[in-house]
């Protein structure tokens, strides 16, 4: 006869991209801290990046209950994974399913829980045949998520499909939004005009499949997405909204008395470059724009001359973080940019972001609207300029300026002016209006992660449950 596990033990299983990864090792690390044992699955590709670039493995000795597995997902190392998300979803559907219910089946330490990343639902289907209980954790926004659930109604208003025309017109079936919500802030695979569009099936199936979980965890906060979530949980009534995850922890291990551990963690596929914030020390205080764009976003060499030209006409002061793999065709940032850039600007090829943007000196963000970079932006009080490249992305950033009014949108444009009057308005000629707006929500935020708010008092319910399972 089996006996019950001395402990709790989740299984999380992060999707391979660099924002779920950094997020879900955040909640890995918060459920470490209540004495959780945890067996945190990566694919080898993303392992090879984490032993690379990261203090990962040292960083969790701490923890005698935290164990890094690793998981192939079936592609070719020198695929290009993250740029063609579609055949990286479907070999991990198709070649990583059967080696993670072998996985599943044969740990020697009982799994009291599986938390994998809700858009594989494979995970779930695995789960559910073995009879592990698992719980999704959806990394993208509440909004975008809704959007999601909304999809069937969307078809069947006739909203959708239409074909890139008519961006501005309004879109009515989904619930909470009517009133700002148009054809260009649907998520970007939405303008093809082709129902039988690969994303639309995707995100449609999978949320279908969703309420089959125990609950869902959500990266936000009550007070941010307080409307959408009531929305959501007509689908999903046990939502566990913990975020934003990266000040939880911090704010956890600050409490944490026994804790040697730095505050801040790095979980980083690329190597950071650290020189930037000796840069930032040396600027005054709000005055610096952060400008950048995420793990995966693409841009031609067009588009980045016209930031170029409207960061450096707008005389404000920008640090800027350039991929080496952002601009197609470029392999680095050309030089007489570089050069150009040295009187107010300053350009890496990755950041620590989360410092970064808790540094004393950055006013503004210039970014493409992923998630992660829009809480972490959120919980520090900094203002955005959104310029959405994809996905859930065109979602955000219209709830950033319209329902948030925490920036400006400049979604579907890149041009040196527009980047320009956008820099200035929101670091000189507007910046009160919005630092008022952005401390506020951030003051919000932080009120959920304290004692008895939202977010705290949902991981404790999150925590009690793993435990009694
Ligand atoms: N990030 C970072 N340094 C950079 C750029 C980004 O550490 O120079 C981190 C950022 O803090 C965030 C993640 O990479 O946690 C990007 O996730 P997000 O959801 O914003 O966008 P994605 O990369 O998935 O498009």
């Amino acid at each position: 006869m089996e006996t019950a596990p001395a402990q709790p033990h989740v299984l999380i299983f992060p999707l391979p991209l660099q924002g779920p990864v950094n997020s879900m090792f955040k909640l890995a690390e918060l459920l470490c801290l209540s004495n959780i044992h945890v067996t945190f699955l990566v694919t080898q590709h993303i392992h090879s990046r984490l032993v690379r670039f990261t203090d990962v493995e040292s960083r969790f000795k701490r923890y005698p209950g935290f164990r890094l597995e690793t998981i192939s997902d079936g592609l070719p190392e020198d695929h290009p994974r993250g740029d063609k998300f579609m055949e990286l979803f479907d070999s991990l559907k198709v070649n990583t399913k059967p080696l993670f219910k072998k996985l599943l089946m044969s740990d020697g330490r009982k799994i009291s829980c599986v938390i994998a990343d809700g858009i594989m639902g494979f995970t779930g289907d695995v789960a559910l045949e073995i009879g592990v209980p698992f719980i999704y954790v959806r990394t993208i926004s509440a909004c975008c998520l809704w959007l999601f659930f909304c999809l069937p109604k969307l078809i069947q208003s006739g909203e959708l499909p239409f074909d890139g025309d008519d961006l501005d017109t309004p879109i009515k079936s989904v619930a909470g939004t009517e009133d700002f919500l148009r054809r260009r802030d649907l998520p970007s695979f939405c303008r093809s005009g082709d129902l039988s569009h690969p994303n639309i099936q995707l995100y449609k199936s999978e949320c279908e499949e969703n309420p089959r979980a125990y609950g869902l965890i959500l990266n936000t906060f009550d007070d941010l997405e307080g409307p959408i979530l009531a929305q959501l949980r007509k689908f999903c009534p046990n939502l566990y909204t913990i975020g934003p995850l990266h000040t939880h922890l911090k704010m956890k291990l600050a409490g944490d008395m026994a804790s040697s551990a730095p505050a801040i963690s790095s979980n980083s596929l690329w190597k950071e470059d650290m020189s930037c914030i000796a840069w930032l020390d040396s600027q005054p205080e709000k005055s610096v724009i952060y400008v950048s764009f995420g793990s995966l976003a693409l841009m031609t060499k067009d588009q980045l001359l016209e930031f170029w030209y409207g960061l450096v006409n707008s005389k404000c002061r920008f640090l800027w973080v350039i991929r080496p793999d952002a601009v197609a065709g470029e392999n680095e940032v050309p030089a007489d940019l570089k050069e150009g850039t040295k009187e107010r600007g300053y350009i890496v090829e990755w950041a620590p972001q989360e410092e970064v943007l808790a540094h004393k000196s950055v006013g503004g963000f210039l970014t493409h609207s992923g998630w992660n970079s829009t809480l972490e932006s959120v919980i520090e009080g900094v203002p955005m300029i959104c310029w959405p490249y994809f996905m859930d992305q065109q979602v955000n950033s219209r709830f950033v300026s319209e329902a948030w009014k925490l920036g400006l949108d400049m979604k579907d444009t890149c041009d040196r002016v527009i980047v320009e009057k956008m820099v200035k308005d929101l670091m000189v000629d507007r910046k009160d209006e919005f630092s008022k707006s952005a401390d506020q929500m951030a003051m919000l935020g932080k009120k959920c992660l304290g004692e008895g708010g939202s977010s705290y008092c949902n991981l404790e319910r999150l925590i009690h449950d793993i435990k009694s399972m």
